[in-house]
């Protein structure tokens, strides 16, 4: 029997990160949660597993992955740390600076990295889908409607603009708009329209534990391959 990934959980106290945890402890076989990082931790340790404050991650216990789903402002020492601890990293933060996703990039020489705007299947099938459809229709307008939670920071979301850059790698010029309401998980809406015709493709998430349960398969298959830039559909099987 292998033993279990060590995983680090970075932003723990955030909707991610509760999914993430509840999700890892459910498969201990597979998973050994050595510690969850958020901004002010409430407890010293929550169900067994110790938290630590942003101030503290240097200290962190030893881990085989951090996985991290936190904010923009939080991914700078996570990066660092897991250069400086020869680790892999697992990331969804959305809303990266140019800068921060070249330091991501230069990262991928020395570690096994894996960042995606999205860990749902769908929205990787939806990918492709919009792909192929820009290219069969030169020409045409593509509008990608977004819409999520009033408590989400970045605008367009980050899925959105990894679909924009899909369709404009198949030529398209792309507009994006987003809503914010309620506590919608996330929507994405994938528009082409012609002269009297119009495609609409759409992917709906429902529950946000299918991008935490796409993050942790990732994330056992990540831990100890060779340094680079990884993509979600590497890592399927
Ligand atoms: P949230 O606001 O509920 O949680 C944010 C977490 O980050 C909290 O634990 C908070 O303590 C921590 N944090 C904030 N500032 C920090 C700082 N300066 N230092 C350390 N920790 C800090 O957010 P959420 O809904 O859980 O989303 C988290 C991120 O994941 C966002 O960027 C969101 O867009 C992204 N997201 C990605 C996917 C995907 O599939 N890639 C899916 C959902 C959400």
């Amino acid at each position: 029997m292998t033993s279990p990934v060590r995983i680090l959980i970075h932003g723990a106290s955030g909707r991610m990160g509760q999914a993430l945890l509840r999700l890892a402890a459910a498969q201990p076989e597979t998973f050994e949660v050595v510690g969850a990082v958020s901004r002010k931790p409430a407890q010293r340790v929550i169900d067994g597993v110790p938290q630590f404050a942003a101030s503290e991650l240097n200290g962190a216990p030893a881990f085989d992955v951090l996985v991290d789903f936190s904010l923009p402002e939080a991914f700078d020492p996570v990066l660092a740390l897991c250069v400086q601890r020869d680790t892999a990293l697992v990331s969804g933060t959305t809303g990266l600076s140019e800068a921060q996703l070249a330091a991501m990039r230069s990262a991928a020489q020395k570690i096994p990295l894996l960042w995606a705007s999205n860990f749902s299947l769908g929205v990787a099938v939806l990918a492709e889908l919009v792909e192929r459809a820009a290219s069969a229709l030169p020409g045409w307008d593509c509008d990608i409607v977004e819409a999520h939670h009033t408590q989400k920071k970045d605008a367009p979301s980050g899925t959105a603009l990894t679909l924009g850059q899909a369709a404009e790698s198949a030529g398209a010029a792309v507009h994006y708009a987003s809503l914010r309401a309620g506590d919608i998980v996330g929507e994405h809406l994938v528009q082409f329209t012609g002269l009297g015709e119009r495609i609409e493709l759409v992917h709906r998430a429902t529950n946000r534990d299918i991008f935490a349960r796409g993050a942790l398969h990732v994330a056992a298959r990540l831990a100890g391959k060779p340094p680079g830039s990884y993509r979600v559909r590497d890592l399927l099987d």
